[in-house]
């Protein structure tokens, strides 16, 4: 960690975050304080399938920085039960704070079941509207497809945030004209990654932003990793910072302010 930019003034939201992953289960006490240490403040801790829901809303309860959503991830939907949805609805009404996600479209996994996906997601988009949440959005190679889906279900009072774009300039407009949020992930300091530094560029500033996906998506810092354990952590939510700010030629203070304030406002932390 000692490589990253550093930043001791303002406080950052992680937008997405995986804290409940079982590669932080041995030091997740230490991976947050470095990250509290980096000013890394607030964590949006989604969970993926049933088989971790139990263990976001122990961290999340443990922690009240920790935001919580539950959801089913288009990966997971061979975890699903006979029940799945009445046990989501149950773990969001005991967690009257949380958001739903994540949740999505997958349309790159290379056995895809659009139809099967379709239906779970409209299930926890309805759920979402239902009771008010804010929604966490996965989509990759699917984006006609996520936009068809959020318009059938109508919107959403609590908004939306589609994390990791990867997604064309076309799409940042509809999305964020669809009351979207559209998050940026350590895929963003990739240098071949032109097409999602240009997107960053384009979304509204009230519409912006910036997460880890920690334990996934490492952030490059001049083209190198900056652990060589494979495992990213949110501490290195400053490195996505410093590249959402090089891009969009702010300061690195501006970017942090704008998209705590975006953050706050979705994830309706006081
Ligand atoms: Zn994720």
């Amino acid at each position: 960690m000692s490589r990253s930019p550093m930043n001791d003034s303002y406080p950052l939201f992680d937008a997405h975050n995986h804290l409940q992953d079982i590669r932080f289960s041995a030091d997740i006490a230490e991976v947050l304080h470095r990250a509290r240490g980096l000013g890394v403040t607030y964590d949006a801790c989604c969970g993926t399938n049933p088989d971790d829901w139990s263990a976001v809303e122990t961290l999340a309860s443990g922690d009240r920085r920790i935001v919580p959503s539950f959801g089913l991830h288009p990966w997971y939907l061979e975890q699903r039960t006979e029940d799945w949805l009445e046990i989501l609805e149950a773990f969001l009404k005991r967690n009257p704070g949380a958001g739903v996600g994540e949740i999505g479209l997958d349309h790159a996994l290379a056995t895809r079941r659009d139809e099967e996906q379709a239906a779970v997601v409209q299930s926890q988009l309805a759920l979402a509207r239902r009771l008010d949440r804010p929604v966490s959005i996965h989509c990759r190679r699917a984006w006609a497809a996520i936009l068809h889906e959020l318009n059938k279900a109508g919107p959403l009072s609590a908004g939306f945030v589609v994390h990791a774009y990867s997604g064309s300039l076309e799409f940042v407009e509809l999305l964020c004209a669809r009351g979207g949020y559209i998050s940026f992930s350590g895929s963003l300091t990739h240098p071949r990654n032109r097409r999602a530094r240009a997107c960053c560029v384009a979304v509204p500033e009230d519409r912006l932003l910036i997460e880890t996906d920690a334990p996934d998506m490492m952030p490059l810092i001049a083209g190198r990793p900056p652990s060589a354990n494979g495992r990213n952590e949110p501490g290195n939510l400053v490195v996505v910072l410093e590249t959402v700010a090089r891009c969009r030629e702010r300061s690195m203070s501006r970017i942090a302010e704008l998209t705590m304030r975006n953050a706050r406002r979705l994830f309706r932390v006081p």
